[in-house]
């Protein structure tokens, strides 16, 4: 038996957004037992708020986007949402005072160094699994995301990029939050080069840099160091877990992914909690 776990004490971290490129501030506060994963606007008149354990709006876009209660969303929490699972924090409150946190260093590396900083508590209630008790999977062209009962909680991700630069990675290893935080938490967002001046116009990356996303050339990231010479699959890895987290308790199950994106990721959480959809 688990028990649920807070943070110890409060703390908030600034910067901007990565896809809104505005400016934010994230407080965090630690979680009753049993209240779930919490965000709130801060900014927006009544402060709404929802707990991803009473979600029931979840837009699937190429950022994911969670609806509070009709009175506002907040938007890309997938780095946030991904080290909450590496520090197996259950109950947390997060607010912000924008739709969107912030980038940081486009992983999930500096939140989860500041949840770890914060410290992070055990409560008394018993912590709550999702339990795979069938197959459940998805399909959409060439992407493919399952998840199948098992009691080790394993990810095997394919990713197929058409750049010389990313091409076909594999990342296929037992997660928990030892070997998260060393080998996927600080794994960067990525993009190539020519997909970054249409993603700009589409109103996407407005808070990327060089130093925050990948921007892959033929050779390999403009301005900036590869912190694995395989980031970019782990960074599909970073964000499936985080996407997955959406559902407020881990999973016990096996996940395998080809070529899978929030699109897929989020269909998925829907199929396993009816409620999302
Ligand atoms: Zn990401």
């Amino acid at each position: 038996m688990e028990n649920q776990k807070t943070i110890k004490k409060e703390f908030f971290i600034e910067g901007k957004g990565l896809q809104t490129g505005k400016p934010v501030k994230a407080f965090f506060y630690p979680g009753k037992e049993n209240s779930g994963i919490i965000f709130v606007r801060k900014d927006l008149e009544g402060k709404p708020s929802v707990s991803l354990k009473d979600l029931s709006g979840l837009s699937t876009d190429r950022r994911s986007k969670i609806d509070l209660s009709g009175k506002g969303e907040v938007e890309t929490v997938e780095h946030i949402t991904a080290a909450l699972w590496g520090a197996e924090i259950d109950n947390i409150k997060i607010e912000l005072d924008s739709s969107e946190p912030p980038a940081l260093d486009g992983s999930a590396a500096e939140f989860l160094k500041a949840f770890k900083d914060a410290g992070i508590t055990e409560q008394d209630k018993t912590r709550e699994f999702v339990k795979i008790k069938e197959p459940i999977w998805i399909e959409d062209g060439e992407s493919f995301l399952g998840v199948f009962p098992s009691e080790i909680f394993k990810v095997s991700y394919i990713l197929e990029y058409p750049s010389g630069a990313i091409g076909r990675q594999s990342f296929s290893q037992v997660l928990n939050p030892e070997v998260f935080q060393k080998e996927i938490a600080p794994a960067r967002t990525f993009c190539l080069k020519e997909e970054a001046e249409a993603l700009l116009e589409m109103g996407y990356g407005k808070g990327a840099n060089y130093k925050n996303t990948l921007v892959m050339d033929k050779d390999g990231p403009i301005d900036n160091v590869l912190r694995f010479p395989d980031e970019p699959v782990r960074h599909k890895v970073l964000d499936l877990i985080g996407d997955l987290y959406l559902l407020g308790r881990p999973i016990r199950g096996r996940i395998v992914a080809i070529r899978s994106g929030h699109k897929l990721n989020l269909e998925l959480v829907k199929k396993i909690k009816p409620a999302y959809r």
